[in-house]
């Protein structure tokens, strides 16, 4: 049985570090769908910066990588569990850049 909402919100909050908020919704296809806000960036900011992305793992994933971006660009002193996946997530951008050019 799939972990469940709530306890995939946790887990994601946890790794995503205490800037984060982070919301899954279901969306219309059943599928979850991630939402990483910045707490910091919401209070600076009139639109609130975010990472939406839909789907499954892969939108987990999707989420977090632009989460990652998002600390290491706008939050270079911040620390967060997720920040120990920014080289595998540097690398998932570069394969995304290369399947486009090809
Ligand atoms: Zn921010």
């Amino acid at each position: 049985m799939p972990a469940s909402r709530s306890a995939r919100e946790r887990k994601a909050a946890a790794e995503a570090g205490d800037l984060a908020n982070v919301k899954i919704d279901v969306g219309g296809d059943g599928q979850f769908v991630y939402k990483i806000s910045c707490r910091e960036c919401t209070v600076k900011a009139d639109r609130n910066w975010s990472a939406y992305r839909p789907g499954e793992d892969n939108g987990f994933m999707a989420a977090m990588d632009r989460w990652i971006f998002h600390l290491k660009e706008k939050h270079p002193n911040a620390d967060a569990p997720c920040l120990a996946y920014l080289e595998a997530a540097q690398q998932r951008l570069h394969a995304r850049r290369e399947q486009r050019e090809s």
